[in-house]
């Protein structure tokens, strides 16, 4: 199964409208080096809406049955419009997240689904097993500046874990690295140089957590245009050992 980064960056993207800062100068002259905002897709499913979602589905050419959500804010969820190609979708998530969905759907359309289309929300509890499709998810809360939560999902005898949005607090929760333990991939955000309680990890913390986990592959996304430059990420997570790599828009892992 192939699983695909399709946004590897944070909310303002790389290159950021008139940052000067050398990641969006060198961004604006290579565009192998530019960041959409946050999303990943995987067998008709996608993981966060992000701004960049028209391009992300132009490019990625698929079709989507069911969207989860990691959590309500802007480089997550304001793409959702974007989906209105698609007839029947399912959404996933918490509540707060959901109703954050369905106001966007009524801004757009009037209403939680644009005409003549069938979309569902349906609400998760965190740590509960939920079937969705022929998958097993479970919704896990991290700490960030709202309710927000990360995912583990089995699907075809493969197990990926996604951090979704997360600060540093998630390396001192048990609870959470015991359920993503041993994954076949690791989406782990990894946003910026030092992490910010309470909001996003650094990079020390990113790899900190790929160590814990001990996912067959790790994946670090979601990273910020002030974040290190792309190959001095890739070294740190070279040197640390861990099979992975640092994302760029449009990586994909086969598992
Ligand atoms: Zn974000
Ligand atoms: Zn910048
Ligand atoms: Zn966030």
């Amino acid at each position: 199964m192939k699983v695909v980064i399709l946004g590897s960056g944070s909310y303002s993207g790389t290159p950021k409208p008139l940052c000067t800062c050398e990641n969006c100068s060198r961004a604006r002259i290579n565009p192998a080096l530019r960041r959409t905002r946050f999303s990943l897709y995987f067998d008709k499913t996608l993981v966060d809406p992000s701004p960049d979602l028209h391009y992300h589905l132009e490019r990625l050419n698929k079709r989507v049955e069911r969207v989860l959500i990691t959590h309500g804010h802007f480089d997550h969820i304001f793409g959702l419009p974007e989906l209105q190609v698609f007839k029947r979708l399912k959404f996933y998530s918490h509540r707060e997240a959901l109703e954050v969905a369905k106001s966007l759907a009524r801004l757009a359309f009037g209403s939680e689904s644009p005409e003549g289309h069938e979309w569902s929300y349906n609400k998760l509890e965190f740590w509960e097993e939920t079937r969705v499709g022929k998958m097993k998810v479970v919704h896990f809360p991290v700490t960030h500046t709202v309710t927000a939560g990360g995912f583990v999902i089995e699907v075809g005898g493969k197990r990926i874990a996604i951090t979704g949005d997360t600060g540093p607090e998630i390396l001192k929760d048990e609870r959470a690295i015991k359920l993503m333990e041993g994954a076949d991939l690791l989406i782990a955000e990894m946003t910026h140089r030092e992490a910010i309680p309470g909001s996003h990890l650094g990079v020390r913390e990113a790899i900190e957590l790929a160590k814990r986990v001990g996912a067959g592959y790790t994946v670090f996304a979601h990273i910020s245009h002030s974040n290190y430059p792309h190959e001095v990420l890739e070294k740190r997570v070279r040197e640390a050992g861990i099979p992975g790599e640092v994302a760029r828009d449009f990586t994909w892992v086969e598992v």
